[in-house]
């Protein structure tokens, strides 16, 4: 699955490095949980420049800052990992809602 579109949602720590997670409102405002998702490339968690890509020679990845040379060593590619840091996202949203949920059910 790979989208594209949507409002930048917020971003999300996961592996080291900052995903930002996009997605859709209804209507009225409120996050649609099942249109989040993470975008590539992930950024540096520490200046926030979109990391680079480097395929190493027994099958890792290196995900390179050219700003600030933060560096990380990762099994899986990007792509890999915005499927996992999108359903991390879509699992935030759904325990978020149901949290509002049960706060709106108390204020009755
Ligand atoms: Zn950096």
């Amino acid at each position: 699955m790979f989208r594209f579109g949507g409002e930048t949602i917020g971003p999300l720590s996961y592996k080291e490095v900052i995903w930002r997670i996009k997605g859709d409102r209804d209507h009225k405002g409120f996050v649609i949980q099942r249109s989040l998702y993470a975008d590539t490339p992930a950024m540096c968690p520490k200046c926030r420049t979109e990391l680079e890509e480097y395929k190493k020679i027994l099958g890792s990845y290196k995900w390179k800052c050219i700003d600030c040379g933060f560096e990380k060593i990762n099994k899986n590619n990007f792509y890999f990992e915005a499927g996992r840091a999108g359903k991390i996202a879509r699992r935030d949203a759904e325990n978020a809602w149901k949290l509002f949920k049960m706060q709106e059910r108390d204020n009755y």
